[in-house]
């Protein structure tokens, strides 16, 4: 079987300051992944190299074999909700419409299709009663369900999110990781980015850990062990004893 997703040998640095280095893995089709390590392990830094939004120093990423450019309308990509401009004037229907439909441009209006698309993928996260409302008037959980419409709308084979669940409220939460995981279950690939440890046992089927290296991956449970934690988060026990009370 093909792998969804072949890194090998990245190394990515910000004006010489190293942020990863020699990261290798592979990601099957249909899994659920967690990137997981300390803030500023290189977790924002790996995806946007891996989309080819940053350069490389080194290294290569094949999506389904293929290089990014060819793959690019097949994966969809949510960023840290921190670094979006709220203040971007654009109502939640268009929101979805433009990031589902990139060719169409600011000034071709979108046909009735495309239109009823972006709804039903509204609807499917809750969010269809909000089509009119402009994104920065959304809570934070609610921003989050509209870009996940956004990429659901885009029909993508691989998803990347970086976040999700950071400053949004408990029910989209539940909402978001019920959809990812039901996507999972339909064969698409998904990596979602998440910086702490609670809830990676119910919520992931693989782990990569990273601490400018690569530190662990694989299935989650070899990888959530507390070797490969503590040398991830070096010594910041209060995550390991939190695991246990999981356990
Ligand atoms: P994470 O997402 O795991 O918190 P990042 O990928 O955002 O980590 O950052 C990894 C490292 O790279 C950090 O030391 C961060 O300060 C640095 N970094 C990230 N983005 C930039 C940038 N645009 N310019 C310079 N340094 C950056
Ligand atoms: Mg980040």
């Amino acid at each position: 079987m093909d792998s969804a997703l072949t890194v090998k040998n990245v190394f990515v640095s910000y004006h010489g300051n190293e942020a990863l280095r020699d990261v290798s893995f592979s990601v099957d089709p249909g899994s659920l992944v967690g990137i997981i390590g300390p803030n500023g392990a290189g977790k924002s830094t790996l995806i946007k190299a891996l989309l080819n939004l940053i350069p490389k120093d080194q290294g290569e990423v094949k999506i389904y074999g293929k290089n990014i450019k060819e793959m690019r309308k097949f994966i969809a990509y949510v960023p840290q909700r921190s670094h979006i401009d709220w203040d971007f004037p654009i109502t939640v229907l268009d929101a979805v419409i433009i990031g589902c439909y990139p060719t169409l441009g600011l000034f071709k209006r979108p046909k009735k299709k495309e239109k009823a698309w972006a709804l039903q993928c509204l609807e499917k996260v809750g969010m269809q009663d909000f089509s009119k409302r402009q994104i920065g008037e959304l809570s934070g959980g609610q921003q989050q369900r509209v870009f996940l419409a956004r990429a659901l709308a885009q029909k993508a084979q691989v998803f990347f999110l970086d976040e999700p669940f950071v400053g949004i409220d408990a029910a989209s939460e539940e909402t978001i990781i019920h959809i990812l995981k039901e996507l999972s279950t339909n064969g698409k690939t998904i990596l979602v980015v998440h910086h702490d440890l609670s809830k990676v046992n119910d919520y992931f089927d693989q782990l990569i850990v990273l601490n400018k290296e690569l530190i662990g991956s694989g299935k989650i449970d070899q990888v959530l062990q507390a070797d490969v934690l503590s040398k991830a988060y070096s010594g910041r026990f209060s995550f390991l004893d939190k695991l246990e009370v999981q356990a």
